[in-house]
C-alpha cells in the first residue's frame, strides 16, 4: 500500500529546464514511477539532447519550447497541454538561472533583472498557467525548485541576486500553497545544496567548490538524482498532507 502511493502511472508531468541537469533527473525519476513526461526548455535542440537521454533509458517524453520569462508564451503552453493530452498533474518549476558571485554593490541592473526574471516570475508564470487548469479540474501537484541559497546566505557573498530570487520562490510557495489548499492542489519547494551541474562550473574553476565542500557536515556536493527523488516523494500521495514545505536536500548545510 505504501509503496504504491509513489507511483505515479498514467499522470501527466510537466517539467521547465527539463533537457538537463536537475530537471532531467527529475523526468527520469517520474518516468520511472510511470507518469508521462512532457519536457518544456527554451532550445529545441537541447529538449532533442534531453529526450535522447531519456529514451536511451527506456522512457519516453513529449517536448515543447517555451521561455518560461514569457508569462504569455507560458500560458499558451499550458492550454495547448490541457488542450491536446488533459490538465497536468504534476508541474516542476525547475527553470533557473545563476551568476557567477559579484559584490551587491556593483551588480548590474540587467544581471539583477534576468536572475529574478527566470527564478521567480518564470516560476510564478508557470505556477499560475499550469495551476489553472489543475484548480478547474480540483487536482495537482508542483514543486518549485527553490535552493538553500534561499534559506541561507553562504560564504563567499556575491549572490544577492541569485540568493533573492530563491527566497522569494520559497514564500511564493507558501502563498499559493495556502491559496489552493482547499482546492485539490499542492505546491512544495525543494531546497538544494550544491549539485553537480553545468550551472556551478564556475564554481570548481574559480576553487570555491572545494571550499564548499568542507562547509558540508556531509562533505560532498549533491547529485541530481538525490534531488529527483525528494521531488518524486512530494508530487505522489506519499506526500498527500504536505504543501506549503520547503524541503532542504542539503547534505546538512542549513543546519551549521
Ligand atoms: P542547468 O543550467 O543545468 O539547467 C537549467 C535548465 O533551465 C537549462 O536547460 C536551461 O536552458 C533552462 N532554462 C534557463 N532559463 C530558461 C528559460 N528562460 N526558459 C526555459 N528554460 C530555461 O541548471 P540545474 O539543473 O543545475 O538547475 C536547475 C534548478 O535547480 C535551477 O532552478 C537552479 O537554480 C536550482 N538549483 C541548482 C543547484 C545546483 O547546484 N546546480 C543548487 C540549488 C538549486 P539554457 O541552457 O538555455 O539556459
Amino acid at each position: 500500500m505504501y509503496m504504491e502511493k509513489l507511483r505515479l502511472d498514467g499522470k501527466l508531468a510537466v517539467v521547465t529546464g527539463g533537457s538537463r541537469g536537475i530537471g532531467l533527473a527529475i523526468a527520469e525519476a517520474l518516468a520511472e514511477a510511470g507518469a508521462r513526461m512532457i519536457l518544456l526548455d527554451r532550445d529545441a535542440e537541447a529538449l532533442e539532447q534531453g529526450k535522447a537521454a531519456l529514451a536511451g533509458k527506456g522512457y519516453a517524453a513529449l517536448s515543447y519550447v517555451v521561455d518560461v520569462t514569457d508569462s504569455s508564451a507560458v500560458q499558451r503552453m499550458a492550454d495547448i497541454i490541457a488542450a491536446e493530452h488533459g490538465a497536468a498533474d504534476i508541474l516542476i518549476a525547475n527553470a533557473g538561472i545563476g551568476r557567477p558571485p559579484i559584490a551587491a554593490e556593483d551588480v548590474e541592473d540587467a544581471d539583477w533583472l534576468a536572475v529574478n526574471d527566470v527564478n521567480l516570475n518564470g516560476v510564478f508564470w508557470c505556477d499560475r498557467a499550469f495551476g489553472r487548469h489543475m484548480l478547474a479540474k480540483g487536482a495537482g501537484a508542483i514543486v518549485n525548485i527553490g535552493s538553500m541559497s534561499g534559506l541561507i546566505v553562504n560564504r563567499p557573498q556575491g549572490q544577492s541576486h541569485y540568493n533573492a530570487s530563491k527566497a522569494a520562490v520559497h514564500h511564493l510557495t507558501h502563498s499559493l500553497a495556502a491559496e489552493w489548499a482547499g482546492r485539490g492542489v499542492r505546491v512544495n519547494s525543494v531546497a538544494p545544496t550544491y549539485i553537480e551541474t553545468p550551472l556551478i562550473g564556475h564554481a570548481e574553476a574559480s576553487g570555491l567548490a572545494a571550499e564548499w565542500r568542507r562547509d558540508t557536515p556531509m562533505g560532498r556536493f549533491g547529485q541530481a538524482h538525490e534531488v529527483a527523488s525528494v521531488v518524486h516523494f512530494l508530487v505522489s500521495d506519499g506526500a498527500s498532507l504536505m504543501t506549503g514545505a520547503v524541503v532542504p536536500v542539503d547534505g546538512g548545510f542549513t543546519c551549521w
